[in-house]
């Protein structure tokens, strides 16, 4: 069924409109990260993560002048003995060291050991790629221990798959685990805030067992990557209750998402009380995302950035994944305005050297949700009471005792509500076929991992037993080819830094 989104106010009177070029303006305490080759690396090119949305989401916050309301800084590349602070030495060496073609010769148990291969391929530069993304964490964290901004954005980051000795779900180095870990150094505790449609498996996986860092991940659960996530996944040893998973159905829509989203936050934050927070913002959860299966409208998504950002902590915004180019960066901008309390224009500005690509030429414009929402009413009450219990045994840890109450027996009840409500959405919902694969594709070599074939296996889309390959449309691939054409074309005239 076609749905047309629901409105949701996003901007309000404290948002002011963005002056005029040339016109003085009151400075946010917000530092931006960005760095002018963090966009020009290459997965693959049949690979769903394009590291280039970083250069078009750059474009759009640049054409709305927003640099000139925040502390624009070139990311700083981090080093193998920051990276190892989180990840061992083996798996640092190897990341250091691979090329595509040293691992052409190694063996398939050596790659597959550091989990290199169709969703995670060794790609040119691979290693410059995650001392970039990671360096805006690190250092934004610092720039947070000391109090010298408010808020910090990375939307290169937010690669919360990547675990200590692996790579996972496009994610090699996870700069949120080593953003957490430097924040931890002047702050009792950190919560970790996870919208991105794929469950923070990375992040809670490194805290799992920590009472100093909440990790809160809304996710599609089911049969879905990364597969982990269930509600009873509470965190182990003095870390129970401080992992929070709010498994969701497919095509969940705006005013239910919102309303788990604010009442589980404002409950996390009066019990928890964080000194500082960390929003993952991955956007593949907006409605259309190739990849993601959620309903949700650039003003929802937008609308949870600023909730957390109403909670005054200090606040490092993160992005994540996001599939469909365009929106990837529609949505960034967007919040990058929302985190700077400005009231955007909707029409893009035709400043932008992309703006030619948005069609509508529009920041929001309507995204139309092809699945029925299998999230019920009384699916996501019994979730929201199941989290809002699980949140009153914990009180402002690590300081304060836990304090237990009573156990209640409705453990299974849950249990059961979600394999009901997993088998019922597996059959309502739907996803757009792939494209046939040619038929001269199964016999080539492939480098690892750019085997279009196998691309997405763990992404939630199949055909039903040959190939496999995530969807594309004729339409995003044209796009892809003519933006990738224009980027080296306006290069020289582009400039470093906004
Ligand atoms: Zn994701």
């Amino acid at each position: 069924m076609t749905e047309r989104e629901r409105p949701t106010k996003l901007f309000d009177k404290h948002d002011e409109p963005i002056e005029p070029d040339g016109t003085d303006v009151k400075k946010r305490n917000v530092a931006y990260y960005f760095h002018k080759d963090v966009g020009h690396f290459h997965y693959g090119q049949l690979h769903p993560m394009k590291p280039q949305r970083l250069v078009v989401c750059n474009d759009l916050v640049v054409s709305y002048e927003m640099p000139k309301y925040m502390t624009v800084v070139e990311s700083p590349k981090l080093n193998a003995d920051d990276i190892a602070v989180f990840h061992s030495e083996q798996y640092v060496n190897f990341l250091q060291t691979v090329t595509p073609r040293s691992a052409l010769s190694m063996s398939d148990e050596t790659l597959k050991n550091f989990n290199i291969g169709e969703d995670c391929p060794v790609f040119p530069g691979m290693w410059d790629y995650c001392t970039l993304y990671a360096g805006g964490s690190v250092e934004g964290a610092r720039r947070l221990n000391h109090q010298m901004n408010d808020i910090v954005i990375n939307w290169p980051g937010g690669l919360h798959h990547a675990k200590k000795s692996e790579a996972s779900g496009f994610c090699y180095v996870n700069d949120i685990v080593l953003g957490i870990l430097e924040l931890l150094k002047y702050h009792k505790r950190v919560l970790y805030i996870d919208i991105d449609i794929h469950h923070g498996d990375g992040v809670q996986e490194a805290f799992n067992n920590s009472d100093r860092v909440m990790t809160v991940s809304f996710h599609r659960f089911g049969q879905y990557f990364p597969g982990s996530g269930s509600i009873m996944d509470k965190g182990v040893g003095p870390g129970k209750y401080f992992s929070i998973n709010v498994p969701l159905m497919a095509a969940i829509r705006d005013e239910p998402y919102l309303n788990l989203f604010e009442t589980i936050i404002r409950s996390v934050n009066e019990n928890f009380d964080p000194e500082a927070i960390v929003l993952q913002c991955g956007s593949d959860s907006l409605c259309e995302d190739r990849l993601g299966q959620f309903a949700l409208s650039f003003n929802a998504h937008a609308r949870a950035v600023k909730f957390v950002k109403s909670l005054k902590k200090p606040l490092m915004v993160l992005g994540g994944g996001g599939y469909t180019l365009r929106n990837v960066a529609r949505c960034w901008a967007l919040e990058t305005g929302v985190i700077l309390g400005l009231r955007m224009s909707d029409e893009i500005p035709g400043s932008s050297l992309y703006s030619h690509f948005f069609t509508p030429r529009l920041l929001r414009p309507t995204l139309v949700a092809k699945m029925n929402d299998a999230n019920t009413p009384a699916y996501l009450a019994s979730i929201q009471q199941e989290t809002l219990d699980c949140l009153r045994m914990i009180r402002g840890a690590p300081s304060v005792q836990m304090q237990e109450i009573n156990q209640r027996g409705s453990t299974t009840k849950i249990e059961e509500e979600v394999v009901k409500m997993t088998e019922k959405m597996e059959e309502e919902c739907h996803v757009e076929e792939a494209p046939p694969t040619s038929s001269s594709s199964t016999s080539k070599e492939f480098p690892p991992g750019q085997d279009p074939r196998r691309i997405g296996q763990y992404w939630g889309y199949s055909d039903g037993g040959g190939g496999l390959a995530p969807p594309r449309s004729r339409s995003d691939v044209v796009e892809e080819m003519k933006l990738e054409e224009e980027e080296k074309r306006k290069q020289l005239g582009f400039g470093n830094l906004p």
